[in-house]
C-alpha cells in the first residue's frame, strides 16, 4: 500500500511540475514573441512618422539616382531602423511593380515575397501589420518623389532568428529547469510520502492489532493536522472499544456470578426439602411429632424459596424496566408509622427497644407508596435482624432542603468496612448462615436501592463492627418525574 502511494504522490508531484513548466515556457515564448513584434512596429512607426526622414527620402525619390541616393539615406537610418543586414534588412522597391530595386542584405537577393504590407504600399498606404503568428515580422511605406515623377515603397522585414534563437535559449533554460524541478520534486514527495504513510502505517498496524483482539496499542499523535486528527479519533475509538469490551466482560462475570448465587440459593432448600419428604416418604414407622416437624421444615424451606423467587422476579422487572411505581402522594410519617407499628411486636418479642423520633409536621412525598414501605420494612427489619436480642434500634425522620430523610441506627454487630460497600450487591451477605437462619435472600438492599433510586433518591449505610449500623433513606419531596408514573 505504502509503495503505491508514494509512487502517486511522485508521479502526480511531476505531472504538476510538467504542467507547471509547459505553462510557463507558452506564456514566455508568446509573451518574447508579443515584446519583439511590438517593438519592430513601434520602431517602424516612430520611423517613418518622422516628417523630415520621410520628406528626405520624397526628395531623394525625385532625384536622378533616386535608388542610390535612398539607399544612401536608409543605410544612415540602419540604427534606428534596427537594420543589422543579417536578420533584418530593407529593401527599395519600384512603386508600381514591387520589384527589388535595392536592398541591405548582403547577399543581394532580389526576389522577395509580396506580403500584404507591400501590396497595401504599392496601393499608397504605410502598413505596418505584423502577425504575431508569421516567421518574419515586415513594414512597407510608399515613397512618392515630392513632384510625383516617381513611386517607391521601402520595404523593411525581419525574419524573427533573434526571438527564435532567444525562444530556443528560453526552452533550453525552461528544460533544464524542469530537470532540477522533477528532481526537488521526486526528493519532496518522497519526503511527503514519508510522513503522510508512517502514520498511516502506524493506524494499519493498530487495526491489524485490533482485529486480533489488541485494544491496547495506541498510535502516537504527531501532528495536528487531519492525519493527526484521524490518529487521535482512533486512539479514541479504540479506547471506547476497549472500556466497552471491559465492561461486557464485566457484566459477563456478574452475570454469571448472579446465576452461581441463584442456584445455589434454590438449591439448599430444595436438597432439604428433598430429604426431610424421602424421610417422612421411607420410614413408615417415623414417629407424628417429628413428621411434622419434618413437613413444618419443608413448608419453611418451600416459603423461603417462594421468597427467593419473588424477589428475583422482582429485581428483574426493575432490570428489564417492566416494574412501572405507582405513583401517589402520601404522608411518609404515616408510612414510617405504619412500618414502626407492624413491627413493634418482633422487637418486643427480642426485647429490643424501638425508638421513633419525627420532626414535626413531615412533609407528604410523592410515591410509590407499598414499594417504600417494603424498603422501609426491610432496612427496619435488618437492623432488628442482625441486633443481638436486648438491643435498641431508633427510627428518625425529618426534612432538608426539598428532601425528607429517614435514617435507622441500631446497636447491632455492625459490618466490617471491606463488605459495607458490597452490601447492596445481589446475594451478597456479610455473614451467609445468619442470614440464611433469619430468613434473609442477600436480595433485600439491592431490591431496596433500586427502589429508591427508581423515586430519584439514595440509601447510604456507614456502619462500625461491634456497636451498630445505620442507614439513611433520602427521597425527594416532590418524587418521580411523571413519566414513570
Ligand atoms: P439479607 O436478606 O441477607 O438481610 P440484605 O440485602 O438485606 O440481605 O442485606 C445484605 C447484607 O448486609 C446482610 O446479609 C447483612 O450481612 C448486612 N446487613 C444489612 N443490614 C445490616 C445491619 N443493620 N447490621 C448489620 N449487617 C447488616
Amino acid at each position: 500500500m505504502s509503495n503505491s502511494l508514494r509512487v502517486k504522490l511522485v508521479i502526480i508531484m511531476l505531472l504538476i511540475m510538467a504542467l507547471l513548466m509547459t505553462v510557463v515556457l507558452v506564456l514566455l515564448i508568446s509573451g518574447v514573441q508579443d515584446f519583439y513584434t511590438d517593438q519592430f512596429t513601434d520602431q517602424m512607426e516612430t520611423v517613418f512618422s518622422k516628417p523630415e526622414f520621410v520628406s528626405d527620402l520624397r526628395m531623394a525619390a525625385g532625384r536622378e539616382d533616386a535608388v542610390a541616393q535612398m539607399n544612401e539615406m536608409l543605410f544612415a537610418f540602419m540604427g534606428e531602423l534596427g537594420i543589422d543586414r543579417t536578420t533584418r534588412n530593407f529593401y527599395i522597391l519600384d512603386g508600381v511593380t514591387g520589384a527589388v530595386l535595392k536592398t541591405s542584405s548582403p547577399d543581394d537577393n532580389r526576389r522577395i515575397e509580396i506580403t500584404e504590407n507591400i501590396i497595401t504600399a504599392l496601393l499608397g498606404e504605410n502598413s505596418f501589420m505584423v502577425s504575431s503568428r508569421a516567421d518574419y515580422m515586415d513594414a512597407a511605406v510608399p515613397i512618392v518623389a515630392h513632384d510625383g515623377s516617381a513611386n517607391f515603397v521601402v520595404y523593411i522585414i525581419d525574419n524573427k532568428q533573434t526571438v527564435q534563437s532567444l525562444n530556443a535559449e528560453i526552452f533550453v533554460i525552461i528544460l533544464r529547469a524542469v530537470l532540477i524541478g522533477f528532481a526537488i520534486a521526486v526528493i519532496i514527495s518522497l519526503v511527503i510520502s514519508k510522513t503522510l504513510i508512517s502514520p498511516i502505517q502506524g493506524m494499519t498496524k493498530a487495526a491489524e492489532a485490533m482485529a486480533d483482539g489488541d485494544f491496547s496499542r495506541k498510535i502516537p499523535v504527531e501532528s495536528a493536522d487531519e492525519i493527526g486528527v484521524l490518529a487521535k479519533t482512533f486512539n479514541g475509538m479504540a479506547g471506547q472499544i476497549e472500556t466497552m469490551l471491559e465492561e461486557l466482560q464485566r457484566v459477563e462475570a456478574l452475570r454469571r456470578e448472579f446465576v452461581a448465587n441463584v442456584s445455589h440459593e434454590l438449591r439448599t432448600p430444595l436438597t432439604n426439602i428433598r430429604s426431610y419428604a424421602e424421610t417422612i416418604s421411607d420410614d413408615k414407622d417415623i414417629p407424628q411429632e417429628m413428621e411434622d416437624e419434618f413437613l413444618r421444615i419443608i413448608i419453611n424451606q418451600s416459603d423461603r424459596m417462594t421468597k427467593i423467587v419473588q424477589d428475583l422476579l422482582e429485581l428483574s422487572r426493575f432490570d428489564s424496566g417492566a416494574s412501572v411505581l405507582s405513583v401517589e402522594e402520601f404522608s411518609i410519617e404515616q408510612a414510617v408509622r405504619d412500618v414502626y407499628a407492624a413491627i413493634a411486636l418482633e422487637a418486643r418479642k427480642r426485647s429490643h427497644v424501638l425508638n421513633l423520633e419525627l420532626e414535626w409536621k413531615l412533609p407528604n412525598i410523592k410515591g410509590d407508596r407499598d414499594k417504600i414501605e417494603q424498603v422501609l420494612m426491610n432496612v427496619i427489619a435488618n437492623a432488628l435482624k442482625y441486633t443481638p436480642d436486648g438491643g435498641t434500634i431508633a427510627i428518625y425522620s425529618g426534612t432538608t432542603g426539598g428532601d425528607v430523610w429517614v435514617k435507622i441506627e441500631d446497636t447491632g454487630v455492625g459490618i466490617p468496612p471491606e463488605d459495607l460497600e458490597h452490601v447492596f450487591d445481589r446475594f451478597y451477605r456479610v455473614d451467609k448462615a445468619r442470614s440464611r437462619e433469619s430468613g434473609g435472600t442477600g436480595l433485600g438492599l439491592s431490591i431496596a436501592k433500586e427502589i429508591i433510586s427508581r423515586h430519584g433518591g439514595d440509601i447510604k449505610i456507614e456502619s462500625t463492627p461491634g456497636s451498630g449500623t445505620s442507614v439513611t433513606i433520602r427521597l425527594p419531596v416532590e418524587g418521580v418525574p411523571t413519566e414513570v408514573e
